[in-house]
């Protein structure tokens, strides 16, 4: 086999992103500038900000250090109970959509195109399933978010969530079919491997399923650890995205006890130290990334 036609058909053009609760837990002044430092070392192309802690984010400052390090930025957030935008109950729906236009304008204030997330749920447990008008309250929310993101030259994500932490969208096939009620151009689908391994029937049917309507994605293992330290088929997710010409972000999502974000964490049942050196967790991740996306295209 000739060394050309191994390089032949690779991945590696996908902007490798990280979150950056590997780094720290909320976004200070101070703490962004770790961020962003720290995420420009270890040769990432662009950062994810969670914007749960809205109030204490700069966006000037923010922007020009993302800007001077040369950083893409794609930002994301859950909703809460009380504010939350598939609730039957039109007072919290519209503090939910209130919530999503605050973050959608700083989305696109610090430079950013992509909105993504639990952008249609409150990010936890529900105690029964989604009701009818929450669900159409949801999708009516999202279409008066979608269209404020098309003037802001934003596209949203609808990430899909395992079921302990939303009951609106947990598979693929349901956020498509939410995404279709929508019906707006700029709104995508964003698959994360850690939730579809509980929700789905393994990792390569949803993403051929999604197929030109992926348009960011989270790779985390099982337990949102170290990557390849669990037992997901990362490989085979790979194998699936070359297949369906993904070019989008990836973005490596890890949590552990060890960064906390008061919260964020709890919603996300982060109770375990499964690291505590993001530098470290962030270059392994960085190398199993562009290791393995090098060779998952087909070839002969
Ligand atoms: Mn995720």
């Amino acid at each position: 086999m000739k060394e050309d036609h191994l390089m032949a058909s690779t991945t590696t053009t996908n902007p490798l992103g990280i979150h950056a609760l590997v780094w720290e837990g909320n976004t200070s002044v101070d703490e962004v500038q770790s961020i962003v430092a720290q995420s420009a070392k270890a040769g990432y192309d662009l950062v994810e900000l969670s914007l749960h802690d809205l109030e204490n984010l700069d966006v000037a400052s923010t922007r020009a250090a993302l800007d001077e390090a040369g950083l893409k930025v794609a930002c994301s957030r859950g909703l809460a109970f009380d504010a939350d935008v598939s609730s039957p109950d039109t007072g919290v729906v519209a503090r939910g959509l209130a919530l999503l236009q605050e973050s959608l304008a700083a989305t696109a204030a610090l430079g950013g195109t992509v909105f993504t997330g639990a952008l249609y749920s409150a990010l936890g447990k529900y105690g029964s399933a989604m009701t009818p008008d929450g669900r159409g309250n949801a999708v009516a929310a999202l279409r008066e978010l979608a269209s404020e993101a098309e003037k802001l030259g934003v596209t949203l994500g609808l990430e899909i969530c395992n079921r302990y932490e939303t009951n609106v969208i947990n598979t693929a096939r349901q956020a498509l079919r939410f995404a279709d009620d929508i019906g707006s151009d700029n709104v995508m689908i964003h698959l994360d491997t850690y939730h579809m391994n509980i929700e789905e029937d393994d990792l390569v049917r949803p993403v051929l399923e999604v197929g030109s309507r992926l348009g960011y994605v989270h790779v985390g293992e099982n337990h949102r650890g170290y990557l390849g330290s669990g037992h997901l088929d990362l490989p085979g997710f790979f194998h699936a995205l070359a297949d369906v010409n993904y070019s989008g972000p990836i973005t490596f999502e890890s949590f552990s006890s060890s960064v906390v974000a008061r919260g964020l964490s709890d919603d996300l049942a982060v109770w375990r130290d499964l690291w505590d050196d993001g530098a470290d967790l962030a270059a392994h991740a960085h190398r199993y990334l562009t290791t393995h996306l090098a060779v998952s295209g087909p070839r002969d």
